[in-house]
């Protein structure tokens, strides 16, 4: 069958994305004469890469913009402005019948299960959709590979899941079918958007461990978006945490959870429960300010929140990111 072998050129070091000044804003409360009032910047002018072979943490509260980051970074939704370069192809330009061989190569899991999987189509169905719509394989082949990706993914023997419905499913089921439908193309990068956080802990711990063995087998480039700080330390290899629409910091995972620099970073990482309640840990230190989306002040967008700011944080715009340490960059004036 022609599927793509992604596994060739795996783990060469090189870049397989790159983002730069990418920015979403949404014009919200438009008029009578539907003149348009105001912009909530969803994604405000962040830049990263994301190495071939890396799994990329995209860590924040809900509404930080993480998920519309990892929409555009699919074309599923489209930037306001700035570049993104996915495996060589520049996501801006794709159109019609770019998007076929582009969506081999690039793929989506949703957080949600339930609601990402259309309830009138079987597994097979499910799968095999988009070996249907690029025309890979005949069907023979087409079974073949949807049986080798249900056993991939921990659902066999594979003629015991093909023709049942979404709803004959337990949600860790489903959601190995949802990851089973991504890979199935074996694509090069996937967006990973909060796979494992509708799932039950139990569950959750299988999930994730499926999706390191995919990565080690299939050498896929992960962005893996989380609110989760130790779902990001188990399975990424960089953190990039964000914050209202813009990055804040990105380090190594371990350095970021042990030496957190931002003060929104550290605020987030002392919130973080611990095991052994002997373990004394420091009070989540942020004021209680909020900072709004919408038209944001031109300030650090921490600044409402920020239990350190000084004056300079309030005269000055948003701090740029810039490495503060060896490969540990942070958006701060007093870093
Ligand atoms: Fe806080 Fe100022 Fe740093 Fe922003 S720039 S995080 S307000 S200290």
């Amino acid at each position: 069958m022609a599927l793509p072998d992604s596994r060739l050129d795996r783990d060469t070091g090189d870049t397989i994305v790159s983002v730069k000044n990418l920015k979403k804003y949404y014009p919200v409360g438009r008029g009578l004469f539907r003149r348009q009032h105001a912009l909530l910047h969803a994604v405000d002018d962040i830049s990263f890469e994301v190495a071939r072979g890396e799994v990329l943490g995209l860590v924040g509260e809900s509404g930080c913009g993480k998920t519309t980051t990892g929409r555009m970074l699919v074309r599923l939704t489209n930037p306001t402005s700035g570049s993104i370069i996915v495996d060589q192809t520049d996501v801006s330009s794709i159109s019609g019948a770019d998007m076929g061989p582009f969506r081999q190569k690039v793929q989506m899991i949703f957080q949600d299960p339930y609601e990402s999987l259309d309830p009138r189509m079987t597994i097979f169905d499910i799968v095999s959709e988009p070996l249907n719509v690029n025309h890979i394989g005949n069907l023979e082949q087409r079974e073949e590979r949807v049986a080798e990706m249900l056993t991939r993914v921990g659902l066999a023997p594979p003629a015991t899941f093909m023709f049942r419905f979404p709803h004959e499913l337990s949600g860790g089921q489903r959601q190995r079918v949802a990851i089973a439908r991504a890979l199935v193309v074996n694509p090069t990068f996937v967006v990973a958007d909060e796979p494992t956080s509708m799932l039950d802990v139990s569950i959750r711990t299988g999930v994730m461990k499926l999706l390191t063995e995919l990565r080690e087998d299939f050498g896929i480039s992960y962005l893996y978006i989380t609110h989760d700080l130790a779902v990001a330390r188990y399975l990424c290899d960089r953190i990039a945490v964000m914050y209202l629409g813009k990055i804040v910091e990105i380090a190594g995972s371990e350095e970021v959870i042990r030496n957190p620099l931002h003060p929104y970073a550290r605020a987030l990482i002392s919130a973080v429960p611990v095991p052994d309640p002997a373990i004394a840990r420091p009070v989540p230190n942020v004021r209680g300010g909020v900072s709004k989306p919408i038209n944001p002040h031109p300030r650090c967008r921490f600044y409402e929140r920020c239990p350190v700011a000084q004056k300079v944080c309030q005269d000055s715009d948003h701090p740029e990111l810039r490495e503060v340490e060896g490969n540990h960059f942070a958006a701060c004036h007093l870093l």
